[in-house]
């Protein structure tokens, strides 16, 4: 795809951010972007548009700079995954190993229906912690589990 050349250029890469040994991959600078952002959003829209996907779920905190776009565009609803204490309701929580530390995410009970199809959204993969914890978390809920993720790139030196 023409547009990924494009998309790739946006992200700005900060070595030894925010520890040593890290390429960070900053996406701030797709988002200030008019066409780079653009297009990131047209590309997981064409890719999920008629994929029956009825809620996206995105990752707090940048999968919420893409996730409510995508939903929107796609006729699904957004549910953010939040990190631990932000929810004001009865939440369900799934606790991973993060590149640097560790973290969790929940959700309020009852914001997924058995049944529905979730796309799940956030900027990066790396050591893939992160998407494998919210795919247990929305798993957990309904013995038919299905999640799509789209790993963009690792941020390591060493990967
Ligand atoms: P993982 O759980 O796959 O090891 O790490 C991915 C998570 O950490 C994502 O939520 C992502 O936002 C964050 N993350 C890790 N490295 C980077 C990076 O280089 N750039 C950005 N923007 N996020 C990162």
């Amino acid at each position: 795809d023409p547009r990924l050349q494009g998309i790739s250029d946006a992200i700005r890469v900060i070595p030894h951010f925010p520890k040593p040994g890290i390429m960070f991959q900053d996406i701030t600078t797709l988002l200030l972007d008019h066409k780079a952002f653009k297009d990131t959003i047209d590309i997981f829209v064409e890719r999920y548009r008629e994929m029956d996907i009825s809620v996206v779920a995105g990752v707090e905190a940048r999968g919420f700079m893409f996730g409510p776009s995508i939903a929107l565009a796609i006729g699904a609803k957004f549910l953010p995954l939040r990190k631990p204490g932000k929810l004001p309701g009865s939440v369900i929580s799934e606790a991973y190993e993060l590149e640097y530390g560790s973290d969790c995410l929940e959700m309020h009970v009852g914001a997924v229906q058995p049944g529905e199809r979730v796309l799940v959204i956030d900027d990066l993969v790396a050591t893939g912690g992160t998407l494998s914890a919210a795919i247990r978390l929305l798993g957990s809920l309904q013995p038919q589990r299905e999640a799509i993720v789209y790993p963009r790139r690792t941020s390591t030196i060493n990967d």
